[in-house]
């Protein structure tokens, strides 16, 4: 196979880059031809090199400012929209890695994808947000919250399918005695394991010091079998393997829901969780999110805080007088925007993810499974989700959706997106021919790829259960975002969002 690429870049820095990737087959003939956009948050370090010479532009004033239009950022407008408030967002869209995106008739994820019904013991602020939203309600019978959009559960005999090395199976675990064992070890934290994570009782902060791997060792005979799959999950939601993730944080992954006991609920709507985004942006006043401005600087004044903002589009600086921050942004920008906070955020790690929607021309018509789990113990390809099992009528199209978890290391290679999207989107191609055990690649309209340089904060020993808003009161800066010490959870963020905003709300007089 021969393969043309050619690139076109866009204009403005945060406007995606298109491919365009021709397959010519042999005989010289071409048989596919289907264009690349990429969306990369790389960008961002080109805005702020051009920002030098922008002019000043106009001077705001608000009481609130929040950095951030990710799912804590949202739910701490939600929560401040009575107020006087502005949030900034340096994307063209809100969501962060909770977003979504569009072709022609179909609607699909860029990001985080499901969530799950949550049990009675979960935190009751975000749970009576989420109820007042009407995206959740109480299920008596069930004792759990459900979710209020049914049409969006996913049917549980379609929930998933793991491809292991070629090989088709039930669950990503390896059937066996080891696997009864490891059960047996963890069924007793089931009911203790609850969020917000700075929940969980004293009892087991210990766990919180230690790796998985650690804790497993000790405990049971692990073969390498079953290393890799437990590995294969802890990449797929903490963005590191057992060696790297606290105890605390591999409890928690197969205890925080009775998963032993049956499954709960799957909710997955087609643009994933900016389903969530979207239902705290209709209750917020439109007007004060927004979007395509970063933050660039803030300085602590007697009254409060000056920040530079870039408005990215008019190409001007902004000036914002504010009298408190909720900081909803990545942390590790800190070192540049506000350094005093930055410190509490040095041993912060995060891992790099990219996403690639392959849109395909047809609907399905044959049954499908939502999450096709792909372990082959050595490459990022997590798998991918099949919109065919998600509830989108009236479409004549269908997207496979494929995730990649690279290693923090890598974070500098993705500089090269463009040059790398062609072998990452046949990669993908191949795989997931080989999963659904049909061929897809003349029936691909079109390819979207979002890249995301610090996607995960990873749950290292020590990261979760650190309380960084001590001082708020006093300082008048609280921060949110799951990179403030939580778990790389919808229901971690948007709770962080809430209590950050509540928070500031009460030193207000
Ligand atoms: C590939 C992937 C899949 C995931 N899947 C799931 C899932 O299925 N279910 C689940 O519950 N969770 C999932 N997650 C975790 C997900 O990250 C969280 O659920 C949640 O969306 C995190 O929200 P956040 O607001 O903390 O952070 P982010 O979503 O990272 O939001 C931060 C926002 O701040 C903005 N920002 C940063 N710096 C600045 C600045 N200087 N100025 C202005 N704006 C700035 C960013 O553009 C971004 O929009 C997934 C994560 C990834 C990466």
């Amino acid at each position: 196979m021969n393969r043309r690429d050619f690139m076109k870049f866009g204009a403005l820095a945060l406007s995606p880059v298109l491919i365009k990737y021709l397959n010519d087959w042999t005989q010289g003939t071409v048989e596919n031809d289907f264009e690349i956009e990429i969306l990369s948050d790389a960008a961002v370090g080109h805005i702020l090199r051009e920002s030098k010479d922008y002019p000043a532009g106009e001077s705001l004033e608000t009481d609130y400012l929040i950095v951030g239009g990710g799912i804590a950022g949202l739910s701490a407008a939600y929560e401040l929209r009575k107020e006087d408030f502005l949030l900034c967002e340096l994307s063209d869209y809100l969501g962060g890695s909770s977003s979504a995106n569009g072709h022609k008739d179909q609607y699909f994820s860029q990001g985080a994808h499901y969530d799950l019904a949550y049990p009675k013991y979960y935190g009751k602020d975000l749970l009576k947000t989420l109820f007042d939203l009407d995206v959740i309600d109480y299920n008596e019978e069930k004792e759990e919250w459900v979710f209020v959009d049914k049409q969006f559960l996913i049917r549980p005999d379609k929930e998933s399918q793991s491809f292991y090395k070629g090989v088709f199976r039930a669950d990503v675990l390896p059937e066996g005695k080891l696997k009864v064992a490891f059960e047996a070890l963890l069924r007793p934290f089931v009911g203790k394991m609850p969020m917000p994570t700075t929940s969980i009782a004293a009892e087991f902060h210990y766990l919180n010091g230690l790796t998985f791997k650690a804790f497993l060792e000790e405990r049971l005979d692990l073969d390498e079998a079953f290393i890799e799959a437990i590995d294969y999950a802890m990449l797929d939601d903490w963005g590191a393997t057992s060696d790297l993730v606290s105890a605390l944080a591999g409890i928690h992954y197969y205890t925080c829901r009775p998963y032993f006991d049956g499954s709960p609920e799957l909710f997955s709507p087609p643009q994933g969780n900016a389903y969530f985004a979207q239902q705290f942006i209709r209750k917020t006043p439109q007007e004060r999110l927004l979007t395509n401005r970063l933050v660039k600087k803030i300085e602590k004044t007697e009254t409060g805080f000056i920040v530079e903002v870039i408005d990215v589009k008019q190409k001007v600086v902004l000036k914002i007088n504010t009298k408190k921050i909720i900081y909803a942004g990545h942390k590790h920008a800190l070192k540049y925007i506000y350094p005093t906070g930055h410190r509490l955020f040095q041993q912060n790690q995060y891992a790099p993810w990219l996403v690639v929607n392959i849109v395909l021309n047809k609907a399905v018509t044959k049954p499908v499974y939502w999450q096709n789990e792909y372990l082959s113990g050595e490459q990022a390809f997590m798998g991918f989700v099949d919109s065919g099992a998600q509830y989108q009528p009236f479409t004549t199209r269908r997207t496979l959706t494929a995730y990649y978890c690279l290693n923090p290391a890598q974070r500098n290679e993705l500089l090269a997106i463009e040059e790398l999207a062609p072998s990452l989107v046949e990669q993908s191609i191949v795989a997931m021919e080989e999963v659904l055990q049909q061929a897809i690649r003349n029936d691909i309209e079109k390819v979207y790829v979002k890249v995301m340089g610090h996607a995960m904060p990873i749950p290292s020993p020590n990261f979760l259960l650190q309380n960084h808003n001590v001082d708020a009161a006093t300082t008048g800066i609280a921060y949110a975002g799951v990179d403030a010490g939580h778990l790389p959870l919808f229901f971690e963020a948007a709770d962080s969002g809430l209590q950050a905003a509540r928070l500031l709300l009460e030193g207000v007089g």
